[in-house]
């Protein structure tokens, strides 16, 4: 069976780049407007002769309502049905309370986690990630999905994960 890789986050931290980083083609839908992946959307990717399916997510809020809760509930699904966990956050922000919350929830879900600190599109952005060290959630990969920088050491991670 091929594994299956679950990209969780708060609404636009960058999953869906970078689903398409992963991918190395422009599938997911980016948008400027939070909340515009709703429910959960399965691809098929290969790193370094590896293959596994990528799940993007609509994005995890907590205090979730309405057609927001329903996106929260099927990043939920897609937490439960991964056997790995790429948790996204914006490193430009760091970490909020929305995330720390997600961050409960995840180690409760007792998933192997890849936490990726995003939106490190320079050296000073990923100097601050650092700071991702104290969610507890290991290393925090600096990446810049955007822009690629960082991307291929998070790949080599997840496939020593998987
Ligand atoms: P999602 O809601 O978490 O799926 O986030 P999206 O992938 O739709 O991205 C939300 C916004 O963040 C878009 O405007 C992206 O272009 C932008 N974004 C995503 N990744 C990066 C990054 O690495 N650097 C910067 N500067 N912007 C990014
Ligand atoms: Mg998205």
């Amino acid at each position: 069976p091929v594994p299956v890789v679950a990209i969780v986050g708060r609404p636009n931290v960058g999953k869906s780049t970078l689903v398409n980083r992963i991918l190395r083609r422009r599938e997911a839908v980016v948008e400027d407007v939070p909340g515009v992946t709703r429910d959960r959307v399965s691809y098929d990717a290969e790193w370094a002769g590896r293959r596994f399916t990528v799940v993007d997510t609509g994005g995890w809020s907590i205090d979730a309502t309405g057609i927001h809760l329903r996106v929260a509930e099927q990043a939920e699904v897609a937490v439960d049905l991964a056997d790995v966990v790429v948790f996204v956050v914006d490193a430009k922000v760091g970490a909020t309370d929305d995330d720390e919350a997600v961050v409960k929830l995840l180690r409760r879900a007792g998933k192997p986690v890849i936490l990726v600190a995003n939106k490190a599109d320079d050296e000073r952005t990923e100097t601050d990630a650092l700071t991702l060290w104290n969610l507890g959630l290991g290393e925090p990969y600096a990446v810049s999905a955007l822009h690629g920088r960082g991307s291929g050491d998070f790949l080599d991670r997840l496939l020593e994960v998987l």
